[in-house]
């Protein structure tokens, strides 16, 4: 089955433009080099499944005039990652059942901790987002499609890529262990982290996601999570033309 891939997101944790930041990209006039905290929307067979809900996941959903969540995927639970929550109420509404949303089983438990007042309130006058958690250790199916969580090491934790079709989304990792690779042969788009070219402690540069690429041999590759470092139109021009950074609002097809 064909499906679409949306980036809603392609930034760094802090987002570019940067808060106080007047260097060159943070300054750009070019939309390209406007980046919201990272994620992604798949859509197949009438399903909408969003990965992560970022604090600019209702600018992104505006943006793209997203009208359905049937799933939402978390990678992680760092802030950029999961801030948006409260931006499903929307969508939770006007629905039958509530929102699944599938994590790690530590994932699941920080969540519902960090936001016990959706999960564990006993609150009579609504407002809040009808989801519910699910925790998730292997290959889960959705609507039909299998999806594999591909664990990845993100500094000194291990977290969530997702393997979904002809298709991954590995956000944040500083490596990958050799035990993933297996599932992520035959890939047609690959879209993983490129913060930057200088080396960081929990994520990884664009040199180091071009080698991982071409050794999977992922035919179409392209990087997310990209800071400030990064003018996109520049960058773009220096790398293969089949590893390239993402953009937000780029759309990708890919067979699920
Ligand atoms: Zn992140
Ligand atoms: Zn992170």
């Amino acid at each position: 089955m064909r499906a679409t891939l949306t980036v809603l997101g392609s930034g760094t944790s802090m987002g570019v433009p940067t808060i106080g930041c007047a260097c060159a990209v943070c300054q750009s006039p070019d939309p390209h080099d406007r980046r919201t905290r990272p994620s992604i929307l798949l859509e197949f067979g009438g399903r909408f499944v969003l990965i992560d809900t970022t604090p600019d996941f209702r600018e992104q959903a505006i943006r793209e005039r997203i009208r359905q969540i049937d799933a939402v995927l978390y990678t992680h639970t760092h802030a950029d990652h999961i801030l948006g929550i409260d931006d499903l109420r929307p969508l939770s509404y006007h629905r039958e059942g509530k929102i699944p949303l599938y994590a790690s089983p530590e994932a699941a438990d920080f969540i519902r901790n960090m936001f016990r007042y959706i999960f564990d309130a006993d609150y009579k006058f609504g407002g809040l987002a009808r989801l519910e958690l699910k925790a998730i250790e292997g290959r889960f199916e959705l609507f039909g499609k299998t999806f594999a969580p591909v664990p990845v090491i993100h500094g000194d934790t291990e977290i969530y890529g997702y393997r979904f079709g002809s298709a991954a989304y590995l956000t944040d990792f500083s490596t990958i262990p050799e035990s993933s690779y297996a599932l992520l042969q035959d890939l047609d788009v690959l879209i993983l982290d490129g913060l930057r070219h200088k080396p960081h402690p929990t994520h990884s540069t664009v040199e180091n996601s071009i080698r991982i690429a071409d050794e999977l041999g992922a035919k179409r590759v392209f990087f997310t999570h990209i800071c400030h470092d990064l003018p996109h139109k520049e960058t773009n021009a220096a790398l293969p033309p089949h590893a390239q950074l993402s953009y937000d609002g780029m759309k990708l097809e890919f067979e699920i």
